[in-house]
């Protein structure tokens, strides 16, 4: 059976601005169906690296939150700490960079932010899974503990994933730190012996007595590594990497496979956004945004998570790509915009690989939402 996605294109009217017609375009996709009265809400949403400038504008946020509200539920703003050091690998930069971005405590009409696996990215759940690359995933146990979800995703190129909306934003962006790391890798971190200067703070700190100095410079013992990253947040130099030994359709795979983790107990319980808004080859993870890579499309509501992604990779596609911008192929309207970013990423194999999950289907129908016509 087909899914029902809604659209709404960035028109505004005197008679509706676009926060208003966001709010109708959730409401008409069946926002309210997933919510009752005092459900504790994760509105799941990436606040933005410290200098990236692509990701969604707080003015839209604070408009879902305020409709989540009209349901009588109490959202609270959610994401999970990284993996690699940066403005967000723990709770308290994590929330310093979020406020930065202007996701305040009043911008958000005093919206708690709620960090999904704590201070440190160990507050984490393991949840069965039994799939093809993953027995069990680590989930931020924030998600795993609400009563409901809401996924606000911002759509836009990601390098390994091809792109990066809602599948991604659910099972990367929702991973414990150990969760994110089994994603990128099978291995354990490694050290750079060059750098690394001896100083012990990621021994004190693994969890799993993995690590032992020899001559002043670190080693990891792999057959006792747990894979918690915790090393590789902990070390003041920076010398302790991921091993990026994983394959692009596997990482895939797991993504989407961390992503029926997340969905488990949220089932009839979990709604998506994607705002195809200044699209960017790359990830809001970085420090910067390159620039858009077509024009603005429009924003993308549904209860399917898999076909809100395939209608939003459809739509880009459909776009002329923009001059200048690190779209250096595909660019007339109907070429592949992704396989133009990164020719080596079969973005598709998320897709299909999430539908053979249960996640949802490829099949769609797109359902445009009029734009209210100017007062007479
Ligand atoms: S990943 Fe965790 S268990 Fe493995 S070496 Fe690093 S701190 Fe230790
Ligand atoms: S924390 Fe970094 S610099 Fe210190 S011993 Fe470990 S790897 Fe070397």
């Amino acid at each position: 059976m087909k899914a029902d996605v809604f659209f709404m294109d960035l028109e505004a009217t005197s008679r509706e601005n676009l926060p208003n017609k966001l709010a109708r375009l959730i409401k008409t996709a069946g926002m309210e169906s997933v919510l009752k009265e005092n459900d504790l809400t994760a509105v799941k949403v990436h606040f933005g690296e410290q200098g990236n400038t692509a990701y969604i504008r707080p003015v839209f946020i604070r408009k879902i939150i305020e409709t989540i509200r009209e349901c009588k539920a109490s959202p609270f703003l959610t994401d999970a700490n990284t993996l690699y050091v940066g403005t967000r690998s723990n709770s308290v930069s994590h929330i310093h960079t979020a406020i930065e971005n202007g996701f305040s405590y009043s911008s958000m009409d005093a919206t708690p932010i709620i960090i999904a696996d704590g201070l440190r990215g160990k507050n984490e759940t393991k949840i069965e899974v039994n799939q093809k690359n993953c027995n069990h995933v680590y989930i931020g146990s924030e998600v795993v503990e609400a009563d409901a979800l809401v996924s606000v995703a911002h759509f836009k190129g990601h390098e390994l994933a091809g792109f990066g909306g809602t599948l991604k934003n659910l099972g990367m962006g929702c991973a414990s730190r150990r969760g994110k790391l089994d994603q990128h890798s099978n291995v354990s971190p490694k050290i750079k012996r060059k750098t690394c200067i001896g100083c012990g703070e990621c021994a004190k700190h693994c969890p799993g007595d993995a690590i032992y100095l020899e001559e002043k410079k670190a080693f990891i013992r792999a057959e006792s590594c747990i894979g918690c990253a915790e090393c590789i947040v902990r070390c003041p130099t920076g010398s302790v990497t991921i091993n990026w030994n994983q394959t692009v359709p596997v990482f895939l795979e797991k993504m989407m496979e961390y992503t029926l983790g997340v969905l488990q107990n949220k089932k009839d319980k979990a709604f998506f956004i994607n705002f195809i808004t200044d699209i960017s080859p790359n990830c809001d993870c970085l420090s910067y945004s390159g620039s858009p890579i077509v024009n603005n499309v429009g924003v993308l509501a549904s209860l399917d998570p898999v076909a809100i992604d395939q209608a939003s990779a459809d739509l880009v596609n459909r776009q002329t790509g923009l001059p200048g911008t690190e779209l250096k192929a595909n660019l007339n309207p109907g070429e592949d915009k992704f396989k133009g970013l990164y020719p080596a990423v079969d973005w598709q194999h998320q897709l299909e690989y999430g539908e053979t999950l249960g996640l949802g289907t490829r099949d769609y129908t797109l359902i445009p939402m009029k734009t209210l016509a100017y007062k007479a």
